[in-house]
Order: structure tokens, then C-alpha cells, then sequence
């Protein structure tokens, strides 16, 4: 297959932003793909050579793409820039010198997609000495026989800035009309598929094989899978409803999701956005190693920071540090210790357990666990069908300064992605949501070139819709918490636009934000505006599909 097949397709799929047109522009191709025989070349369509939940990059920043322009169509730099200033899109940039290019020469070779998908692949696994320079002869290789539409798509590749909108419901839509149109089950079978394997190219496997090899599609430790999610409520009475009686009540912690795989000897710590962070925590690998019986299983855990010296929990502000930072692990290890809280149990001694009722999950979890203070614990149960007895566990967890509870329906299966009713949370309104940043602005004099204030966003269905410019929140020094120059590094690789000192981005990194109050406001998509928000602290660990919603917005205002 030549790789212009795929740069149509992005055309074409750029051309439109609504769910049922794309899916229809996807159905021929992925037919017209598989007969290619290499499902991963699927990873493509969102801009990747590897699944979703791998965290290898390419590693080109804009400045590095401006040079392989230059080498691969004999122009200078400055011609680039003087370029990129007009049109201020790279990809069009790369297509406009792509074009003026193929007017001089003769021939031109045409560009498979096993040669991208193969010299991309060696862009990512590229490291060491000389690295940008042999990154940048494997992606001249590619632009010198690129045709100018190819150009625009491959400069959006390895930037990570696709632009053509393939989420995930689309490719489950497009996949389901593809090769299971007679059977509409089919489309919630795909995704359920999708959230225990969390890779396309696996499910498109499987779905060019037939519905028997999606039921096939299994839990396997090492690979992440996404967790349950909870629903709120607001008493107990709404929680008993939710879940009818009796009902778990647990302790809810305040860390952050980890689920726990284990294979063997093997450990993988994965976050509920999927990202493996093993490597982070050598002391939670050590924990499981010694303290959990069993050769393979996959736990659902909160993992919760505590002070070191007055042996206190210390709220997710004081761990974030632990999921971001890849250098000095011993010491925030030793400095930031960390204690697992073990809730639920996915898969034991090679097999799938989440079909079992949640009591018999749990009794699992009690026999496997050997408990160790400030190590690792089962989460803290009762069992009951009375409000009073509720109430007064509610009341001893916010004593010892948990966040609330969970409530969880105790015959439910695991729902491995899914927000249903079998988990429900209740905690004291606080005056905080979860947001994403969808733009920011560029500070003035000492914090000039930084990106200071910020355009955050909640959800609604698949769109994001503004609630108010944040100002506040970051400090000067990355010690005192998150700082501007740790934002600005973050959201520079996700600007989309620019506008004078203005730029809009890619939704991305979500923020807690405290406010002191709601109100309607035409200056917002929303039509609500926070007044008085602040960031308290960015979330790492969350994905967009977890901010608020604008029904949560609405509640409150
Ligand atoms: P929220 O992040 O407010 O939607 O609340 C749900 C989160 O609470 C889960 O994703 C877990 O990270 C966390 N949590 C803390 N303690 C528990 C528990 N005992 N059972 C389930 N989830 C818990």
C-alpha cells in the first residue's frame, strides 16, 4: 500500500468533524487495509507507530522538523521560518516546498507505508549519541520521496499533531460497520475488547478474524487495561438506590489509581490513563514482590503518599512529583513514601476474574494480601444495609482525614472502563474541578516567553467547552510545586494555533481548579464562567475523559 492512500484519507478525514462522516470515510479503507496483513499499520491513523498506551515518542520538536525540510527540499532555514510566519502550519509548510520541488525534478519515487511505518518505528527506539542526527537521516529519507501532500501529514506525524480527529468511538464505529454490520451487538462487544486490550491493532485483528476472536480477546498481565470508573452521589439513600442492599462501604483514599500486573518475577505499575510508571516506583514493586501471594495477578489499588517523619497522609499534591519525575527515584522514594491500598483484584493465578461478584473479588484480595503498615493494606470494608451504620463510617473516614467513601453493589463484575453504577463515590462538595487546558496566553516581562494564564475546559459529550481564564495557582520554582516553566514545557508541544500572544492546544493536560463560585457568562462556550479560579494542582494521572462535566457545572451553579 502507498502511503498517499493514508494521506487522502487524512484529507479527507480532516475535511469533516462530525462522528458519522468519518466513520463512513474509515469503513473502505480499514476493508482495504486488512487485506495489507500488517494490522499495526492501524496506529497510523492516529499518528502513531505504536498502541495508545506506549509511551514512545518520536522525540522531534518543531526546531528539528524545520531542518529535515530543509535537507529533504534543499531550502534554508530562514526560507522555513519566513514560511512558517505566514502560514503558521508546518505541515503546510513542508506540502508548499514539497510542491515546488516536485516541479524541478524528473522521477519520483513512490512512498510505501512499510517504509514509514518502518523508519518511523526506528525514530522512536533511537536514543544515545547522535541520536537527533540519525532521527533526522531516517525522516529525510522519507520527505525526499514524499509526495507534497505525504509531506504535510508526515510533519503532523512526528510531531503529534495529526489534526484529523480519529477517537476512539470513531475507530469502534468505523470498525463495527466494517465487519460486523449485520449484527449491531457488535459495536459495545468492540468496545468492551477495547478496554481490556487498549490496542487497535489487536482488536482489528480479531475483528477481520470474527466475533469469536473478539470474545477471545483476554486480560493479560503486562498489558494496561482500564479501570472501572465511579459514579457520584450525593447521600446514601442515592448510593443504596444505585447499588441496592447491602452494600460495600469503603474508605475513599486520596493518591492515585494504580493498577498492579503481575507475570512471574515481572511487575507493572500502570496509571489509569495507562502509562506505565514501574520504574518510578521501585518501592511499590518491592512491596508486591514480598507482600502479595500469588505468580500472576492484576490489582486495583490507591496508592496514597504519606509524611515520612509525622507518619501523616499527605494529599496527591505532595506524590504527584513521584508520576512525573524519571531521575532521583531513590530519594523520592526515601523522601516521599508512598503505601498501597489494595480494592480489587482483576485477574489471579492466570485467569480472568471479572466475571466473579465483587465479595468473592474481595475475598481474594483479604487471602493474597499480607497486610504491612505504611507499606500496603486492604482498603478499609464493612459490609451493611443501614444508613446509620453508613453514616457513622463516612463520618470515621473524613475523621481520619480520608476524601469520603466508596460504595460498591457487592455481586457486580469488573467493568473495565466503563462509569456504571457498581462504584459510586461520596465525599463533601468541595468547590473543585477536574479541567483540561484547551489554550493559554503568554506572560509579560519576567514571565515573558512562558505561558502564564490558561483557558480550561469541561466536557460535554466529545467536546470540551471553556469556563474560564486560570492566572493562578503556579509558582515562580518547580520546589514549591508546578511552575510556569514546567506548564510552558508541558503545552508547548500541543499548540495547534497562534494567535498574537494567544494559542489554542491540544486538550491534554488536565488541572484541578478551585473557584469561588459559578455563574452564566456568554464569554465562555459554556455559558458558564468560575469566578476566582485557581490551579491547585496538575493531575498527571487523569485523562480527559475524567473532568468535569458541564451537568456537574451546571449543579453547582
Ligand atoms: P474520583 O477521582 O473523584 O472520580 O474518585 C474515584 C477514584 O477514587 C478512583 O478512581 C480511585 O482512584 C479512588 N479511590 C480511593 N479509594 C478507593 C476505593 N476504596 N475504591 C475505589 N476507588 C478508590
Amino acid at each position: 500500500m502507498d502511503y498517499l492512500r493514508f494521506a487522502e484519507l487524512y484529507h479527507a478525514l480532516s475535511q469533516t468533524t462530525k462522528r458519522i462522516e468519518k466513520a463512513q470515510i474509515l469503513v473502505p479503507f480499514l476493508q482495504e487495509l486488512h487485506k495489507s496483513g500488517r494490522p499495526e499499520w492501524i496506529y497510523l491513523l492516529r499518528g502513531k507507530v505504536l498502541p495508545d498506551y506506549d509511551p514512545g515518542e518520536f522525540g522531534i520538536s518543531t526546531q528539528i522538523a524545520i531542518k529535515v525540510v530543509c535537507v529533504s527540499f534543499g531550502v534554508t532555514s530562514a526560507q522555513v521560518v519566513q514560511k512558517l510566519n505566514t502560514v503558521g502550519d508546518i505541515g503546510e509548510v513542508a506540502e508548499t516546498f514539497a510542491q515546488k520541488k516536485q516541479q524541478s525534478v524528473l522521477f519520483s519515487t513512490k512512498l510505501s507505508v512499510r517504509k514509514v511505518f518502518g523508519n518511523l518505528s526506528k525514530v522512536i527506539s533511537i536514543e544515545g549519541n547522535g541520536a537527533i542526527d540519525r532521527k533526522l537521516a531516517l525522516l529525510a529519507e522519507l520527505f525526499t520521496s514524499a509526495s507534497p501532500l505525504e509531506a504535510k501529514y508526515l510533519v503532523r506525524t512526528v510531531l503529534s499533531d495529526l489534526r484529523v480527529g480519529v477517537a476512539d468511538a470513531i475507530l469502534l464505529d468505523a470498525l463495527a460497520e466494517a465487519f460486523f454490520a449485520d449484527d449491531p451487538s457488535m459495536r459495545m462487544k468492540l468496545e468492551e475488547a477495547y478496554d481490556l486490550a487498549n490496542d487497535f491493532a489487536l482488536l482489528f485483528d480479531a475483528a477481520v478474524e470474527g466475533k469469536s476472536a473478539i470474545d477471545h480477546i483476554a486480560l493479560v498481565p503486562g498489558r494496561p487495561v482500564k479501570a472501572m470508573l465511579a459514579v457520584k452521589a450525593d447521600s446514601f439513600a442515592e448510593a443504596f438506590r444505585i447499588c441496592g442492599t447491602p452494600v460495600a462501604v469503603e474508605y475513599k483514599y486520596d493518591g492515585f489509581r494504580m493498577h498492579i500486573h503481575k507475570k512471574g518475577e515481572k511487575v507493572f505499575l500502570f496509571t489509569r490513563k495507562l502509562e506505565n510508571v514501574t520504574s518510578q516506583f521501585p518501592d511499590v514493586v518491592q512491596a508486591i514482590r514480598k507482600h502479595v501471594r500469588g505468580d500472576s495477578f492484576i490489582l486495583d489499588c490507591e496508592v496514597v503518599g504519606f509524611n515520612p517523619q509525622t507518619k501523616k497522609y499527605t494529599p496527591f499534591e505532595a506524590i504527584s512529583q513521584r508520576i512525573k519525575r524519571k531521575y532521583d527515584i531513590n530519594k523520592l522514594v526515601h523522601d516521599l513514601p508512598v503505601e498501597i491500598n489494595v480494592f480489587d483484584v482483576l485477574f489471579f493465578q492466570d485467569k480472568s476474574v471479572l466475571d466473579l461478584p465483587f465479595v468473592e473479588r474481595r475475598k481474594i484480595v483479604d487471602k493474597i494480601i499480607r497486610s504491612e503498615p505504611w507499606k500496603i493494606r486492604v482498603s478499609s470494608q464493612i459490609i451493611t444495609e443501614n444508613e446509620h451504620d453508613a453514616e457513622a463510617f463516612y463520618k470515621k473516614a473524613l475523621e481520619v482525614g480520608e476524601e469520603g467513601v466508596m460504595i460498591k453493589k457487592i455481586d457486580a463484575p469488573y467493568k473495565q472502563g466503563r462509569r456504571v453504577g457498581y462504584m459510586v463515590k461520596l465525599k463533601p462538595s468541595a468547590a473543585d474541578f477536574d479541567l483540561v487546558i484547551v489554550g493559554a496566553e503568554y506572560g509579560t516581562g519576567k514571565r515573558g516567553g512562558l505561558l502564564t494564564s490558561y483557558i480550561v475546559a469541561c466536557r460535554s459529550g466529545d467536546q470540551f467547552l471553556e469556563v474560564g481564564k486560570v492566572s493562578s495557582g503556579l509558582k515562580e520554582k518547580e520546589e514549591e510545586g508546578m511552575s510556569y516553566d514546567e506548564m510552558t514545557a508541558l503545552l508547548k508541544p500541543l499548540i495547534i494555533e497562534e494567535k498574537g500572544n494567544e494559542v489554542v492546544v491540544t486538550p491534554k493536560v488536565v488541572v484541578s481548579v478551585t473557584y469561588q463560585n459559578i455563574q452564566r457568562s456568554p464569554s465562555y462556550t459554556s455559558g458558564y464562567a468560575l469566578r476566582f479560579p485557581r490551579i491547585t494542582i496538575y493531575r498527571p494521572d487523569k485523562g480527559i475523559d475524567e473532568i468535569a462535566d458541564l451537568a456537574d457545572l451546571e449543579e453547582k451553579a
